[in-house]
C-alpha cells in the first residue's frame, strides 16, 4: 500500500529545522496555518526578482508574464476543486473575504426582509457574523442548524428548518473547532430539494480530502491558501457561473470594469474579473498555485490517509491522559483534537508546553457558539498537517503530561 514519505515531506519544510525554547519544533496548529515548503517561498523570490508587475493591463513583457502566472493559478484552482470553468474561481485574500462576498454581492441582490438563511452551530465566525450584518442591515432570518453530542449536525433538525423564506444554506465542509466532517453533498442534495442555495466553506477540508465541487454540486464554496500551504492573503470563492454572472460586483475600482464614463455610465467587466476590483495580491495567488501544485504532487488522498494515521494514534493516546476530555467525537473526522483538563486551564496548558518547543491553539477558536453550547469558553487544540509524525504526537503527548503535573 502506498503511503506518505514523511522524510520527504519534512525536507521541503525549512520552518521545521528551528528550535523553538530550546526544543525542536513540533507545530500542531495547522487549522490555524499550514506551514509553506521551499517551493511556495521560492516563489516569491523569483516572482520579485524577475517578473513583479501590474497584471491584466499590461502590454509589456512582464506585466504579460505576472499575468499568465496569475491566471495560471486560477487553472491550477479550477482542477484543484473539479470545477467546469476557469471564470467560476474568484481570487480572494482567503474564506472571510469569500464569503463576504458572496454575503455582500448575492446576498444584496437577492435577500429580503424575511428570506431565511440557515448557519450551523459549529460554523466559524466568519460564516456567522457576515449574515448577522445582512440580518441587521436587510432584515433576513438566521436559523441555526443544531448539533448533536458528538459535534454531528443534526440532519432531521436540519430539514426540519427549511421553508418558503430559505435562500441560503451556509455551513462548513469541516468544522475547524472539532474536526466533524459534514455530509455536504447531502447537504446540498436537501437544500436544492428546498430550491435554496448552498454556500460551503471549505477553509478545513481543502488541505485534508479531495474536492470536487461538482460532485458536491456546490453553490459556491470557499477556502484559504494560507491553510493548505500557500501563502496568507490568497484564497478562492469557487461559484456557479450563471449564479456569479448574475451577481453585481461588490468593490467598485480598476480591473473590474469595462468601461468608466460619468456621463453614460460605468460596465462592468465579465466574471471573474467583476470581482476583482484592484491590484490583487499577485505574488501570492501565483504561491498559491505552487502550493497546489505541491499538494497534488503528493496527493490529497495520501496526506489525508496520513493524518488519519496520525489522529488515530493522537486520540488514543489522549484518552488515556487521566481527566483529559474531547471535545467533538464524530465518526468521521479530519485531522483535529479538541480537548479540555479536568483542573488545568486550556491557556495554562498552551502557554506552558509552548515552553516546550509545542505549538498548540488554546481558546475559542472563533466558533465562540459551538463551545458555548458544549459549556466551555476555550479549548487546547492540536490540529496536524502532512509533515506531523506519530513521534511528534508521543512527544506533545509526554509533554502535555508534564505541563498537566505543573499546574495541577
Ligand atoms: N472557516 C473556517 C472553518 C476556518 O477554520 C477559518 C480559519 N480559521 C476560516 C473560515 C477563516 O479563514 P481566513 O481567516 O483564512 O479567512
Amino acid at each position: 500500500e502506498l503511503t506518505l514519505d514523511v522524510v520527504k515531506v519534512r525536507a521541503d519544510f525549512p520552518i521545521l529545522e528551528r528550535k523553538v525554547h530550546g526544543y525542536p519544533l513540533i507545530y500542531l496548529d495547522n487549522a490555524a496555518t499550514s506551514q509553506t515548503p521551499r517551493q511556495v517561498i521560492a516563489t516569491f523570490d523569483d516572482y520579485y526578482r524577475r517578473y513583479n508587475a501590474n497584471i491584466h493591463r499590461g502590454l509589456h513583457t512582464l506585466a504579460d508574464e505576472a499575468t499568465a502566472a496569475y491566471e495560471g493559478t486560477r487553472e491550477t484552482v479550477r482542477a484543484f476543486l473539479n470545477a467546469r470553468e476557469r471564470r467560476e474561481i474568484v481570487f480572494t485574500r482567503g474564506t472571510t473575504e469569500a464569503i463576504n462576498l458572496v454575503a455582500n454581492a448575492w446576498g444584496r441582490a437577492n435577500l429580503k426582509a424575511g428570506d431565511e438563511v440557515l448557519v450551523s452551530l459549529m460554523e466559524h465566525h466568519s460564516n456567522i457574523v457576515p449574515w448577522q450584518l445582512l440580518a441587521e442591515q436587510l432584515g433576513i432570518v438566521i436559523k441555526v442548524i443544531p448539533v448533536d453530542e458528538r459535534g454531528v449536525l443534526d440532519l432531521d433538525a436540519y430539514r426540519d428548518l427549511f421553508t418558503e423564506r430559505t435562500r441560503l444554506v451556509a455551513v462548513n465542509h469541516v468544522s475547524n473547532a472539532f474536526g466533524t466532517i459534514n455530509p455536504v453533498k447531502e447537504l446540498a442534495g436537501i437544500a436544492h430539494a428546498h430550491d435554496a442555495l448552498i454556500l460551503i466553506d471549505g477553509a478545513q477540508a481543502a488541505p485534508h480530502e479531495p474536492i470536487d465541487v461538482q460532485d458536491i454540486d456546490a453553490d459556491f464554496y470557499a477556502f484559504s491558501g494560507h491553510k493548505v500551504y500557500g501563502p496568507t492573503g490568497a484564497g478562492a470563492l469557487y461559484g456557479k457561473a450563471a449564479l456569479l454572472e448574475a451577481m453585481p460586483p461588490w468593490q467598485g475600482g480598476g480591473e473590474m470594469i469595462k468601461t468608466v464614463s460619468f456621463d453614460t455610465g460605468t460596465s462592468f467587466a465579465d466574471i471573474p474579473h467583476r470581482f476583482e476590483a484592484g491590484t490583487p495580491a499577485i505574488a501570492e495567488v501565483i504561491a498559491l498555485g505552487k502550493a497546489l501544485e505541491w499538494v497534488s504532487g503528493i496527493g490529497l488522498e495520501l496526506i489525508g490517509g496520513w493524518e488519519q494515521q496520525l489522529l488515530a494514534h493522537a486520540t488514543e493516546r489522549l484518552v488515556a491522559v487521566d481527566g483529559l476530555r474531547i471535545l467533538g467525537t464524530a465518526p468521521h473526522k479530519a485531522g483535529v483534537i479538541s480537548f479540555v483538563v479536568d483542573g488545568a486551564h486550556s491557556q495554562d496548558i498552551g502557554l506552558l508546553i509552548d515552553q516546550l518547543g509545542v505549538a498548540i491553539r488554546t481558546g475559542h477558536h472563533c466558533a465562540q457558539p459551538l463551545l458555548t453550547h458544549f459549556g466551555v469558553d476555550a479549548t487546547c487544540r492540536a490540529s496536524f498537517a502532512a509533515y506531523n509524525t506519530p513521534e511528534e504526537i508521543d512527544i506533545f503527548v509526554d509533554a502535555l503530561e508534564r505541563v498537566i503535573g505543573m499546574v495541577r
